[in-house]
């Protein structure tokens, strides 16, 4: 990464001079800079408004302590998150994620990163993120109760439908949203929209299950499409078996491919028939098991210790879709050496810096993040939209509009590449486009934040 801009590159140092500890938040804003040089450039106004400076600090992180108690009777303590990142645009929108490995810098990362992809949908939505590093894995209902009804009694005071609304990310489906809108609803007296990915019986939308997975294959199809190609036909690797992936399974299997390997954090599964997403449903979703019980499910598939190694499995599409940093230069060169076309990402900021750009050197289509997982968050908007209007759409009114969504994406990404001079780049496109709105937002909103 090389920023060469003088003012970008005074406000990233000055940023990794106070937050230099912070390696996941300093990747993402890096590579937002460096494409943002052009506009930059282009129109001085950012720079004597501050735009940078300001768009690099989050409006208000609130850290809070989460105690609970386990079966045992022990009480237990976990650090829970809320970055509110971004609101120039749109009440801060953004996911909880639950795992171990959640701190200051993975959440800032995420909600800076969810300000352009919530701009690239077209939707009114600010960026945030939240969570905490509480493990659901291996803990019963009621402990994943306690700790959710724990966080939201904090939490509450700092959302609101017109404020902030949260919604799952990484170990927050829809059991623990359950748990989390009971407990608001009970501490605020409101039944209101203040959480997406409700269950469709509270205010859900149809497809929002299935809207992350389902959109990342309909961005990828349409990039495809500008290149003449297809998932026709095509042999697809998938890391993860969470939401995500599940439903990039079945999308991209539904579009014609064959996915062939799928992951958790312990390993890889193969299996060269095409894995039905409803197995993967079984496992993950019913009986909450790990990958490699795939197995007792069809027999003939093989399963790899060591999630890295599914990179090594010859693919024409990858879609990383577990968590940040997953794919690094090692993995992106066993793509290239084996004939790959396309790296689609469904996780956020699943490539490291080196692998991207290999990708990019190799000729390969490359889908960035924030534009091709924006689907979960659209749909999200879709959501809110139907809460607001005490309506519920169809699946298949949600899933058109979805689908409408993302080629707008696409084409959104497409376009700005080509005016800031780098046609095909959809990773500057996807950083140029979501900017120009969040800019032209705060200059018109003056000083506020
Ligand atoms: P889930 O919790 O449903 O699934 C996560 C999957 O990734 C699991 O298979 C998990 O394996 C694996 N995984 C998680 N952490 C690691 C790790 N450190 N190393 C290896 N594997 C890991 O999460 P989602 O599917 O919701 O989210 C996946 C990604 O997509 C995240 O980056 C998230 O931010 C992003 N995303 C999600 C959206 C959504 O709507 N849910 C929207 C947009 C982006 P294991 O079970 O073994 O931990």
């Amino acid at each position: 990464m090389e920023i060469k801009n003088a003012y970008l590159s005074g406000v990233y140092e000055d940023l990794k001079d106070r937050n230099g500890n912070e390696k996941e938040f300093l990747q993402a804003v890096g590579e937002v800079l460096e494409s943002l040089e052009p506009v930059i450039e282009a129109n001085p106004a950012y720079e004597k408004a501050g735009i940078i400076e300001r768009i690099v600090e989050p409006e208000r992180v609130i850290m809070f302590r989460v105690p609970w108690v386990d079966d045992s009777g022990k009480v237990r303590v976990n650090t829970g998150y809320r970055v509110q990142f971004n609101s120039a645009i749109g009440p801060y929108k953004g996911g909880l994620r639950l795992h171990p490995s959640v701190n200051l810098s993975v959440m800032k990362f995420l909600g800076f990163e969810q300000i352009f992809k919530n701009s690239l949908t077209g939707l009114p939505m600010g960026g945030g993120k939240g969570g905490s590093n509480f493990d659901p894995k291996g803990k019963s209902d009621g402990e994943v109760m306690r700790f959710c009804q724990s966080f939201m009694t904090e939490l509450y005071r700092h959302i609101g439908a017109d404020t902030d609304v949260p919604a799952g990310d990484i170990g927050v489906g829809a059991r623990e949203i359950g748990f989390l809108f009971g407990q608001y609803k009970r501490i605020t007296n409101e039944f209101t929209g203040v959480l997406t990915g409700k269950n469709v019986l509270s205010g859900g939308s149809l497809a929002r299950t299935e809207a992350t997975g389902y959109g990342l294959c309909y961005y990828t199809e349409e990039a495809l499409n500008a290149r003449g190609d297809s998932f026709k036909g095509k042999k697809v690797v998938i890391s993860g078996s969470g939401n995500v992936a599940t439903y990039a399974c079945q999308k991209a299997t539904q579009l014609g491919a064959t996915v062939i390997a799928m992951s958790d954090s312990s390993g890889y599964i193969y299996d060269p028939n095409g894995i039905d997403y409803k197995n993967i449903q079984i496992i993950k979703e019913q009986k909450r098991a790990r990958i490699n019980t795939y197995l007792d499910l069809v027999p003939t598939a093989t399963f790899t210790p060591g999630c890295a190694g599914i990179w090594n499995v010859p693919c024409d599409i990858a879609l990383p879709c577990a968590t940040q940093n997953e794919l690094d230069l090692a993995g992106a060169k066993a793509l290239i050496a084996n004939g790959a076309i396309a790296v689609c990402e469904g996780a956020n900021m699943p490539s490291t810096p080196e692998a991207i750009e290999a990708i990019q050197a190799a000729g390969l289509l490359f889908a960035p993040a924030k534009a091709a997982n924006a689907g979960g968050v659209a749909t999200s908007g879709l959501e809110m939209s139907q809460n607001s209007l005490r309506l519920s759409w169809s699946f298949d009114e949600v899933d058109q509009r979805l689908h409408g969504i993302m080629k707008n994406i696409y084409k959104s990404c497409a376009d700005a590449a080509e005016t800031v001079g780098k046609p095909g780049n959809l990773a500057a496109g996807a950083n140029v486009a979501g900017f120009l709105k969040v800019a032209g937002a705060m200059l018109w909103q003056g000083v506020a934040y």
